[in-house]
């Protein structure tokens, strides 16, 4: 009956769920790390001990492979734990791809890696034509990893070309789609093998939970070795997070609508206030990705943007310590608004410009967030 359910439905209802012992509409909290034996040995339930898997866990997993088009989800103990899942499924040495501009805390674990021999790796501008062709090895890449929209720039990758290069190459394709969320982008749809995303941002939306996923196309090799790795070390999602988790997904539809509907009016009012240099903001006409954005990210353009701040590194940082409204703080994808100078957060070898404040538009009313970055813009 749920086949023709829309994504809005899906996620409020949580697939329509009813817990089978009381027929709450609402699914317990499954605290038991370990689980009953049958007298002939089995586990006909399917779960036997908590670091392999847990029912409240497998709740948020299903909507998620649901939403996102895939065969299966596993939910991890933080996106990074998601992430680096992915490449540690991978054997010694593999060659891998990653885009230039990419959540800094990834590319800096990718970096350590391959120093160490782990994986080779590459990088790629992915906004130049034949650049991903180049680093490329037919038949020896394992797998190339990009990131749509991009953190903090904002810039949108065109997944479809990009998995068709792949492919062809014998390669899969990972996206880390936390920006996108699975109601904007549904990159598994566009050629994708994996998508990923950092629930601790849209997914969970209220600030209060770090979490990972992690959804397959299909449940092949790769998702059975990525499995096996999460069972293995254990950074699977706690079942209370899980439980906060699925509570937060019922209302995705509604923040993510109202977050990009703030992001969009923010990014046009200050597109030409005079101490801003630049909005980068797909939503933009003058977006290099425009066009591409509208298409692949069903006509919205996220809740995402960052302003260049006109007189540099210290005119920006005394911007963010003008606002009031605004919280200075790490992260993106809550219902309060964001603002964070992005450089100090990743450090000197930051590709980021130092002059950039990235916002998060949250659900608040759109007017108090415009008047409070127009006061600290004006008051530094
Ligand atoms: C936050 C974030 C991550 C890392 O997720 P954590 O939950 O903080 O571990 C990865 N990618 C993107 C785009 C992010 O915003």
């Amino acid at each position: 009956m749920t086949k023709n359910w829309s994504a809005a439905t899906l996620l409020a209802q949580a697939l329509g769920e009813v817990e089978s012992e009381f027929g709450g509409i609402v699914p317990p909290i499954h605290v038991a790390t370990t689980y009953i034996r049958s007298p002939d040995n089995s586990y006909p339930r399917g779960v036997a001990y908590g670091r392999d898997d847990n029912p409240t866990v497998s709740a948020p997993e299903r909507v998620l492979a649901r939403i996102e088009n895939g065969e299966e989800a596993l939910l991890f103990s933080s996106g990074m734990a998601a992430a680096t899942a992915v490449f540690e499924a991978l054997p010694f040495g593999a060659h891998i791809v990653v885009p230039r501009v990419m959540y800094w805390g990834l590319r800096k674990w990718l970096l350590d890696r391959h120093a160490v021999g782990r994986f080779r790796l590459d990088f790629a501008d992915l906004h130049v034509a034949g650049a991903l062709e180049r680093v490329l090895r037919p038949q020896i890449t394992a797998l190339v990893w990009i990131e749509t929209p991009s953190n903090p720039m904002w810039r949108v990758t065109d997944i479809k070309v990009i998995a068709e290069a792949v492919h062809e190459a014998g390669g899969l394709l990972a996206v880390d789609s936390t920006a996108a969320t699975p109601l904007l982008t549904r990159p598994l749809d566009y050629g994708a093998d994996i998508v990923m995303h950092s629930a601790t941002k849209y997914l969970n939306g209220h600030s209060d939970v770090i979490a990972g996923a992690l959804i397959f196309k299909r449940a092949d090799h790769l998702f059975h070795s990525v499995k096996s790795y999460r069972h293995d070390v254990g950074p699977i999602l706690g079942h209370f997070e899980a439980w906060l988790l699925l509570r937060g997904m019922r209302t995705l539809h509604l923040r993510v609508a109202k977050s990009c509907e703030n992001a969009l009016a923010l990014a046009t009012k200050f597109e030409n206030h005079e101490c801003i240099a630049e909005v980068l903001y797909p939503g933009l006409p003058k977006h290099p990705e425009h066009f591409l954005a509208g298409e692949q990210m069903s006509g919205h353009f996220g809740g995402m943007l960052s302003i260049r701040v006109v007189g540099g590194e210290n005119a920006a940082i005394a911007v963010a310590g003008k606002v009031k409204l605004w919280k200075r703080a790490t992260s993106l994808g809550g219902v309060e608004s964001l603002i964070e100078h992005r450089a100090s957060i990743e450090g000197p070898t930051t590709p980021v410009p130092a002059d950039l404040l990235r916002l998060s538009a949250g659900i608040e009313d759109l007017d108090d967030l415009i008047a409070d970055l127009d006061q600290a813009l004006n008051a530094h």
